[in-house]
């Protein structure tokens, strides 16, 4: 199943023009797969192993050619270091005040706010932004 989304999103970025290199593969690969929002520095330290003259640096650059590519969004909450999301589908995110774990959800009635909110105002709507905050299960446990 995320063979055909790996091969899916890999068709996407050639049709916008970009190499695909054996680093960007395996970071798509790691960003599709992982389903946990990661850091740069985390992909870094994930596939380090595979390719050690890879640096963080070069993590970051790649993820904003995905980014510029329309593959990739990139999340930013606070203070905390960006996160890196594959976008394949739409969904939410849930985000835990505690370890600031990012999980993904899906919320199909919010696309009806859209053209409620575009019937009321007249606005032509592009998009819409919505995080709700709580914690995990892994914190609550240790509370
Ligand atoms: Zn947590
Ligand atoms: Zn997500």
């Amino acid at each position: 199943m995320s063979s055909a989304k790996i091969n899916a999103a890999i068709d996407n970025l050639k049709q916008a023009g970009v190499r695909i290199t054996p680093q960007r593969h395996a970071i798509l690969e790691h960003l599709i797969q992982s389903m946990s929002h990661p850091t740069a520095d985390e992909i870094y330290k994930a596939l380090e192993g595979k390719f050690p003259n890879m640096s963080v640096a070069t993590v970051y650059n790649n993820l904003r050619v995905f980014k510029e590519a329309g593959l990739v969004k990139e999340l930013t909450y606070g203070d905390s270091s960006s996160r890196f999301d594959c976008v394949t589908t739409d969904h939410y995110h849930i985000i835990c005040d505690s370890c600031g774990k990012i999980v993904d959800f899906h919320y199909p009635g919010l696309d009806e706010v859209e053209s409620l909110a575009e019937s009321v105002t007249g606005f032509d709507v592009g998009r819409h932004r919505m995080e709700i905050y709580g914690v995990c299960p892994d914190c609550k446990r240790k509370h």
